[in-house]
């Protein structure tokens, strides 16, 4: 299978250097390869969106001398590249899970869940929404055909039916084997009551038909492959490989690096200026090369004491 990796940010607003050192170690990691690197742009978060991101990536992006192989600007075999111009794709693959039984469709409003959860808290439990208590909700598991069918004109969302009881296997390459039990695994939300997939489903649908060979991504996401692996299960799809980043830290090694942190440290976290108040490397009179050599190193080295690296370099020994 051809190396085909992909750097999916959300256009939430600039992007920080933990998000520019995933975007280099995909890159990296597919021109090691011959590999291609794709820019995907998860946008479906219609309230979160803040204009001018996704011009931002691409000028960070270039400015380092990484830019993509296919993208929203650039194009390719397997757009469109924004999330938000897919919605006909994920409408169309949530009817086959749909249709073999792996999701459904719940009803409930805003409201009620809101109650739900204050019970839950109140007990000193996190809300599941999931085969314990699903029977209790209003979905399409739980009420008569007749009303299902009057409701689903309605507004709703469609969840993903996890089996309880299961011991989810996966692999991450840089972690290893990780199983959890499916029991512990709520029935996420796939797509949402605005007819926007959630970022699960739309990750999942869209690393399968953009042909994504390894899946190279910030840590965080780790807790959320076991989700993902069954959403696979349920398409009967092969997973991609996955590799999970640690994430950049605070100076001080507690929790992750922030806008806050390089303001305190008169450091710069961005890559180029966003706005008169946030700049960048660029504007502060770093090279592309030594930002790129820089984060290059955070987390990675070639095993021996060597520190300076082109990016052809970087290329040629990284792993
Ligand atoms: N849109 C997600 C983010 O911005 C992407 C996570 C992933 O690569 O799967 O972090």
């Amino acid at each position: 299978m051809k190396t085909r990796v992909r750097f999916a940010p959300s256009p939430t607003g600039p992007l920080h250097i933990g998000g520019l050192r995933t975007a280099l170690f995909n890159y990296l990691y597919a021109k090691k390869d011959k590999g291609i690197f794709i820019l995907r742009l998860e946008d479906t978060d219609q309230n979160r969106y803040v204009k001018g991101s996704e011009k931002y990536i691409l000028e960070s992006l270039n400015w380092c001398g990484i830019s993509p192989d296919e993208g929203p600007i650039n194009g390719g075999n397997f757009g469109p590249y924004r999330q938000s111009e897919r919605k006909y794709i994920y409408e169309k693959y949530i009817e086959i899970l749909i249709n073999n039984g792996s999701a459904y469709y719940a009803f409930d409003t805003p409201e009620e869940l809101a109650i739900a959860r204050e019970k839950s808290e109140k007990k000193g439990e996190s809300f599941r929404y999931g085969s314990h208590n699903r029977h209790l909700f209003n979905n399409s598991l739980s009420i008569s055909n007749e009303n299902i069918s009057k409701n689903v004109s309605k507004k709703h969302v469609v969840r993903l039916k996890v089996e309880p009881g299961r011991q989810i296997h996966v692999f991450d390459e840089i972690r290893g084997n990780i199983s959890v039990s499916s029991s512990l695994i709520d029935d996420k939300i796939l797509m949402k009551a605005d007819g926007m997939p959630t970022y699960h489903f739309a990750n999942v649908v869209d690393d399968k038909l953009m042909s994504i060979s390894t899946v190279i991504r910030g840590e965080e996401w780790l807790p959320s492959l076991p989700t993902h692996k069954l959403i696979y299960d349920a398409f009967g799809w092969k997973t991609p490989k996955f590799m999970h980043l640690p994430l950049i830290l605070k100076p001080n090694g507690k929790g992750k690096l922030s806008k806050r942190d390089g303001e305190k440290g008169g450091f710069p976290v961005f890559p180029i200026k966003w706005s008169q108040e946030i700049s960048g490397f660029r504007e502060s009179g770093f090279l592309p090369n030594a930002v790129v050599n820089y984060l290059a190193l955070l987390g990675w080295n070639n095993g021996n004491e060597d520190e300076i690296f082109s990016l052809k370099e970087l290329i040629k020994s990284f792993n």
